[in-house]
């Protein structure tokens, strides 16, 4: 399928591995220019390589935390209107509710609610003006199925998630639309570490848990980054305000 969305310019947060990565290399196979954002200079830079002798388009990097007031500045810098934004930054740490302290709350919320919120107030009003954007934030399936050990992910991350439903629908009008991805559990180093954590909570490694997932194994980032680059395609103008999972059948219920 054409998605129609060659010669745009994307701007994935978080994308020298994993799902960010997956999301990075799905785009530039459709012709879209990434820039590619991360903290560490080495990795990143290895990934930009691969995604230009993969695909043949032009790939910028940012060496940048996200999280940070510069962080965003300096990617909005190399990046300054972003049709396609993907949202994504690392995870909180697991642990027990009765250990965490106020910082460890405003951690979470600066990285995985706030600091996506600014990306999109500093980004949505020039995608309205040129009648094309796209949004993606990359949050968890946990938003969904809590995961208890992950509650600092759960808290901010369903922050998110409330504040993007009630502005998803008022971008529509100008072929501007914003999604939340939801990851199950995917091949990357987060994901492996989920695994193991939530299989040692019924005396399982890491690997006897994955084999008791629907699908049988973890989600490839390749298959995640193919529903992010669909979702900013053109033929995807009609789906906002929506969060879709993407988890092999892992949440059980009925919708
Ligand atoms: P990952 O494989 O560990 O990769 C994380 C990527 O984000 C790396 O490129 C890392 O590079 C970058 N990064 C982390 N913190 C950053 C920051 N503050 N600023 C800029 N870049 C940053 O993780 P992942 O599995 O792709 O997970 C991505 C997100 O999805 C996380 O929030 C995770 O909690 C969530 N999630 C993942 C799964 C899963 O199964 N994988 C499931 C549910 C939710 P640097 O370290 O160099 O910055």
């Amino acid at each position: 399928m054409e998605l129609g969305i060659a010669g745009k310019n994307a701007l994935v947060c978080a994308a020298s591995k994993g799902l960010g990565r997956g999301c990075a290399m799905a785009l530039a196979a459709e012709g879209v220019k990434v820039t590619i954002l991360a903290r560490q200079q080495k990795v990143l830079e290895q990934t930009a390589m691969e995604i230009r002798d993969r695909t043949g388009v032009e790939v910028n990097t940012v060496v940048a935390d996200i999280t940070t007031e510069a962080g965003r500045d300096i990617a909005l810098t190399v990046c300054p209107a972003p049709d396609i934004l993907v949202n994504n930054a690392g995870g909180p740490p697991p642990g027990d509710f009765r250990d965490w302290r106020q910082q460890h709350w405003f951690d979470a919320v600066n990285d995985n609610m706030y600091s996506p919120i600014d990306m999109i107030r500093r980004t949505l009003d020039g995608m309205l003006e040129r009648d094309f954007g796209r949004i993606i934030n990359i949050t968890s399936a946990a938003v969904k199925q809590p995961i208890g050990a992950l509650g600092l992910s759960n808290g901010a991350r369903s922050g998110l998630t409330g504040f993007v439903a009630g502005i998803s629908r008022d971008t529509a009008r100008c072929n501007v639309t914003i999604n939340n991805l939801l990851p199950g559990l995917f091949d990357t180093d987060r994901g492996r570490g989920a695994a193991a954590l939530i299989g040692g909570g019924s005396g399982l490694s890491g690997d006897e848990y994955i084999a008791t997932l629907p699908a049988g194994r973890l989600g490839l980032i390749e298959e995640f980054g193919a529903t992010c680059a669909f979702l900013c395609s053109q033929q995807a103008a009609y789906i906002t305000g929506q969060n879709i999972l993407v988890d092999g059948g892992n949440y059980r219920g009925t919708f």
